[in-house]
């Protein structure tokens, strides 16, 4: 496993062993040591204290001499970082090059490297000062994140010896364990570099996250943090820091006297332990160690919420350090009280959040209601915790224009509040308080987006026709009433999917007939005669309705779409009917079903919408029978696109889901999420066989997913002959104008070269490149 010093091998034989190796039993070190270290590390406050931790935590564990972090830079070489048992100042000015030492070795290698007598062997290194000269035995191992390789791990010992099994593989599992949290780390702005550090680079505070929606945005952070969540607190400065701690005060005697009366009014015996429980959470909320801490912050001028979660975690960090199981424990009540107070203060306080112009937008799961509540023109960018950039709230920011970054860690969303902040959708990163080259730099490049878009505006009338005459209709996806005048002023030809389980997102109960009614007539009216797709209510997966929960296992795979509204008729009855009376006399509807998987499930849908069709009759409404469409976005609806065809008058691929069922990779996952790619052949050749079967049938068929408006895909839409294409309202220039700049032909021959790949990279690379020699190359700026 670790004696072979000869060449280095293939990292494709090297990451299997890898994973052999994380197998192996880790039973002479407890499990629990392993996460009592991996629970303090999480607990310090950057990145220098999390790896003193480490190596100090290691070697007593371990009880070897030395224990080392070195951290690799970005050209390629190993700084020491942090070290128990070497010389403490050669902490920041060791530093090996690529490939230099042992530690090169390991980190070239990526596996462990187990040396008895470490100067014996042909790459050891010796570093003057350090006072390595001691010790022999060396056991490195590599850190890697996402197949990203962060550092060496390394433990030394005085005595030759040969490190174990157990050894290594302990070392081995804290490195994957600690991976995470040193990238986190390193990214977060937590990061401190030692103070004798040589290097004299600044380091940019930048945080990590996944692309949501394209463009950058230079603004200022405005935290939405939901009630009791000792995470995402915001910090904040007050204007009153008396009436902050009178607040405070009155918050803690109101929790402690709650859970004193409960108490007191519980019924015995069953409930001794829990009485007990609660009289312990009383007395910590008034301890006065807590109140003083706190009002200490208060009255330095820092809002009450995030004053007292500091105080209580910080205490609760001194509990979790203890070794007494049962005083461990503690911290978790300290923090359970704490969001007890801390949701009274939220609830007493008037929370009123002011939005500046260019508000950036932060929270851990933002809602379309979150969007909207922003005045109109002040919001610039959104930061979300959870998702990607395939999840709503990145769908929405999208369609409305405006650059998102998804995924960032929940724990580094409180240090963005009121902080000047640069937004960079393309990359998926966040900068904290960017200094003044770097904001000029992406001021320059918010500029040059604007220029672009403004000569996109020119399209608006012409017709989005490729350059051998091929005519493509344009449509777009809108999901809310105010959709309908950006939508207009792009040029749309109609709308190619209307998502209406938007507007019964943002209410607190279903929508009446009569207010579905309006909203519909109001769509249908505005564009016709162009047609207009009304998707219907598709809920359940990531789609949640507030006040109609559903708690699944396995949302995506469970109660959503079709499967939803056929097992409650009444929601489906009410919606068709509200949308046939709103196209009475209009002729501009065609109605969507969501998610289908079967052919009984059109079947079924058809019966409900006859009914509704005749008892709207029977009233005497002059309703006209709707075009019925199904959207192709399960793997089972491809290979049944026959017989579904014989049952349906147009089809619509949903890219979205269809990538994500068949690729079987959760859009919203922000692990997997780099594995999501609609450029994946196999998707690729799931919709070239829906689009050749559908038009042998003569139906029409539109791609209406997220990868309509990607310019890189639709050249390859194109050449598979699609004719019509759905796309979000902000992408709709930029869709026009790659249309109107490739041939069909030209596209057809990108298509039958993209095929032939067997990956999704080099098509991407392939179709990057035919649009920059298209001069479309300002339109690619992703960094997919
Ligand atoms: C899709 O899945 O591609 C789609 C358009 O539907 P959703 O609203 O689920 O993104
Ligand atoms: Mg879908």
């Amino acid at each position: 496993m670790n004696q072979d010093h000869g060449k280095d091998k293939d990292k494709n034989i090297i990451y299997p062993r890898l994973a052999a190796l994380a197998a192996t039993p880790i039973s002479l070190y407890t499990l629990d040591s392993l996460s009592r270290i991996v629970q303090k590390v999480s607990l310090a406050a950057n990145l220098e204290e999390a790896l003193q931790v480490i190596v100090v935590q290691t070697c007593k564990i371990m009880a070897v001499d030395v224990c080392s972090v070195y951290l690799t830079e970005s050209d390629g070489s190993h700084v020491l970082m942090a070290t128990q048992g070497l010389h403490l100042d050669s902490v920041g000015q060791v530093r090996l090059a690529q490939g230099e030492g042992l530690v090169g070795l390991v980190a070239e290698r990526v596996e462990p490297i187990n040396l008895e007598n470490a100067s014996a062997h042909r790459c050891f290194k010796f570093i003057p000062r350090s006072g390595e000269e001691s010790f022999r035995a060396f056991l490195g191992v590599p850190v890697l994140h996402q197949r990203k390789l962060l550092g060496v791990l390394v433990i030394q010992h005085s005595a030759e010896r040969q490190f174990n099994e157990n050894d290594v593989s302990f070392l081995f599992t804290l490195a994957a364990q600690l991976a995470g949290v040193i990238a986190h780390a390193r990214v977060s702005g937590a990061l401190q570099r030692p103070k004798n550090n040589l290097s004299t680079r600044s380091v940019s505070q930048s945080i990590i996250g996944i692309a949501g929606a394209p463009g950058v945005a230079l603004g200022k952070g405005v935290v939405i943090y939901s009630a009791a969540d000792l995470d995402t607190v915001p910090e904040r400065q007050s204007s009153d820091p008396d009436e902050e701690e009178r607040v405070f005060r009155s918050a803690v005697e109101h929790i402690s006297q709650e859970m004193q009366s409960l108490a007191n009014h519980l019924e015995r015996p069953l409930a001794d332990e829990y009485q007990a429980l609660l009289k312990a959470y009383a007395m910590l909320a008034e301890s006065q160690s807590l109140v003083e801490a706190t009002v200490e912050r208060i009255q330095a001028g820092e809002w009450a919420p995030s004053a007292f979660r500091a105080v209580i975690k910080e205490q609760a960090k001194r509990f979790e350090a203890i070794e007494d199981p049962y005083l461990r424990e503690r911290a978790n009540d300290l923090q359970e009280i704490g969001r007890h107070i801390l949701s009274y203060l939220q609830n007493t306080a008037a929370v009123n959040v002011e939005y500046p112009e260019n508000t950036i937008l932060i929270g851990e799961n933002l809602s379309a209601m979150d969007l909207a509540e922003v005045p109109a023109g002040r919001l610039v960018g959104v930061i979300s915790a959870h998702g990607s950039g395939f999840s709503h709230a990145a769908i929405l920011a999208r369609a409305m224009g405006i650059p998102a970054v998804m995924g960032i860690n929940k724990g580094s969303i409180g240090q963005l509040d009121q902080r000047k902040l640069i937004l960079d959708g393309y990359q998926g990163r966040v900068h904290l308080e960017p200094s003044a080259p770097m904001r000029r730099e992406f001021a320059r490049l918010a500029r040059e987006e604007r220029q672009l878009t403004e000569e996109l505006r020119c399209l608006r009338d012409l017709p989005a026709n490729t350059l051998d005459g091929f005519q493509v209709n344009l449509y777009t996806n809108v999901g809310l009433l105010a959709d309908i005048e950006p939508s207009l002023a792009v040029g749309a030809e109609g709308v190619g999917l209307y998502r209406t389980e938007l507007p019964f997102m943002v209410r607190d109960r279903f929508p009446t007939e009569e207010e579905q009614y309006s909203m519909y007539r109001k769509l249908l009216q505005s564009f016709a005669p162009c047609p207009v797709v009304l998707r219907m209510l598709d809920v359940g997966g990531d789609k949640p309705l507030p006040y109609f929960s559903i708690q699944e296992a396995n949302p995506f795979l469970g109660w959503r779409g079709i499967r939803v509204i056929l097992d409650h008729p009444e929601i489906f009855l009410t919606q068709v009917k509200a949308a046939l009376r709103a196209a009475e006399g209009l002729n501009n509807l065609n109605l969507l079903l969501p998610m289908i998987s079967r052919v009984s499930e059109i079947e079924e849908a058809a019966c409900l919408v006859q009914q509704a069709y005749h008892e709207l009759k029977i009233e005497g409404i002059q309703v006209a029978w709707p075009r019925m469409g199904a959207m192709i976005e399960v793997p089972a609806a491809v290979y049944q696109i026959d017989s579904l065809a014989r049952r349906v008058d147009f089809f619509s691929v949903g890219t979205n889901d269809l990538t994500q069922y068949l690729l079987a990779v959760d859009r919203n996952n922000e692990r997997v999420v780099r594995l999501y790619n609609s450029l994946h052949p196999a998707v690729l050749a799931a919709i070239q066989s829906v689009i050749k079967i559908g038009y042998q049938y003569h139906k029409p068929v539109s791609i209406c997913g997220e990868m309509a408006s990607e310019p890189t895909a639709v050249v390859l839409l194109l050449g598979m002959g699609v004719n019509s294409l759905s796309v979000s309202i902000g992408a709709l220039p930029r869709v026009k104008w790659v249309i109107r700049n490739f041939s069909q032909q030209q596209a057809k021959e990108l298509l039958t070269r993209s095929l032939q790949e067997e990956k999704p990279e080099p098509i991407y690379e392939l179709l990057c490149q035919a649009l920059d020699n298209s001069g479309l190359g300002g339109l690619i700026r992703t960094g997919k």
